[in-house]
């Protein structure tokens, strides 16, 4: 029998199956996109998959006085992610952003105030202070000793393995898989947990010189390749990359963000125009959410005079 209350009373932490839509194209090159972004209503893409046994494994620890605190810029979708987490939970949330003249502007900016809408409270500390992270996690530790302290972005070993479920029978079936990259643990996962044969393909949102490795580490296997996304560096948005998401928005009626996403989707078109990918390829892009970020890049953008993401 159909079970109402199972279904008015979701587990937040389930796992749903992801549709695969095809982005239909003239060039002999199959391309699909995996909405992970529709993972969850408030707990977007992989954060949701890198949270996911961070989270397990925690409440099998603690009972009492649960507490999750995590690092994070203002626009951050690990931010967000969180803090609507700690909501779903009922786990109190602590998140420590970086840029202390926010303490002030928090109210301005649409990520902070979502997630102090959710009960996170919100730690402001000097862009000299963040870049110590030990420092803070060992103050943290003293003042809260049930605490769950996660990483900024969510990467570590956990996260890695809740990328599994990214993967799945049907994404067996494609040549390429292509995700974006800012910390490396969702690449970690997809190399870790694809079939060999299968070509893994990371676009860089950031620049880091560490980011290789860390990728190796996490995933145990150098078999990918990272390919510059980023337009100079993080969080750099330019008309181009405006229009195409716009463009990319009316002909498949799919929203990418500017930080992730949408760099992905635009360097892979252009890698499909330059030839790059073989004829008959099939290739797959995990849509990594990040859309709770459009609200304060139009901000930004409307401020500057500039083209916004219209959806
Ligand atoms: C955080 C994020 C990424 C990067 O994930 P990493 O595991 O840090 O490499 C990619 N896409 C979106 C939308 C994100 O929010």
């Amino acid at each position: 029998m159909f079970n109402q209350e199972n279904l008015s009373t979701p587990m937040t932490l389930s796992i749903p199956n992801i549709p695969i839509v095809e982005i239909p194209l003239q060039e002999g090159i199959k391309l699909f996109i995996k909405r992970e972004d529709l993972v969850h209503p408030t707990i977007s893409g992989n954060k949701y998959w890198k949270l996911f046994y961070n989270i397990k494994h925690y409440q099998s620890l603690h009972k009492e006085n649960p507490l999750l605190i995590t690092f994070g810029g203002a626009y951050s979708n690990h931010i967000a992610a969180t803090a609507s987490l700690g909501y779903e939970e009922k786990i109190p949330t602590i998140g420590i952003i970086r840029g202390e003249e926010l303490k002030d502007k928090w109210h301005e900016n649409p990520t902070l105030v979502w997630a102090k809408n959710k009960g996170m409270e919100l730690r402001f500390v000097t862009r000299n202070a963040y870049k110590d992270k030990e420092k803070i996690s060992n103050q943290l530790e003293n003042e809260f000793q049930n605490a769950l302290i996660i990483p900024e972005g969510g990467t570590n070993s956990l996260a890695v393995k809740g990328i599994q479920y990214m993967l799945n029978d049907e994404t067996k079936n494609f040549d390429y898989l292509c995700t974006a990259v800012g910390t490396g643990g969702t690449i970690a996962g997809i190399r870790k947990y694809a079939e060999k044969n299968q070509k893994v393909i990371g676009f860089k949102a950031v620049e880091d010189p560490f980011l290789k490795e860390n990728i190796i580490q996490l995933s145990g296997n150098n078999d990918f390749e990272l390919i510059d996304a980023h337009l100079g560096r993080y969080g750099i948005i330019n008309e181009d990359l405006v229009r195409f998401i716009n463009d990319f928005y009316t002909k498949y009626k799919i929203p990418l963000d500017p930080i992730y996403t949408g760099k992905m989707m635009k360097k892979i078109f252009e890698l499909i125009a330059t030839g790059y990918f073989p004829k008959n390829s099939k290739i797959l892009a995990f849509h990594t959410g990040g859309l709770q970020g459009i609200k304060g890049a139009n901000e930004m953008l409307k401020k500057q005079n500039k083209l916004t993401i219209n959806f």
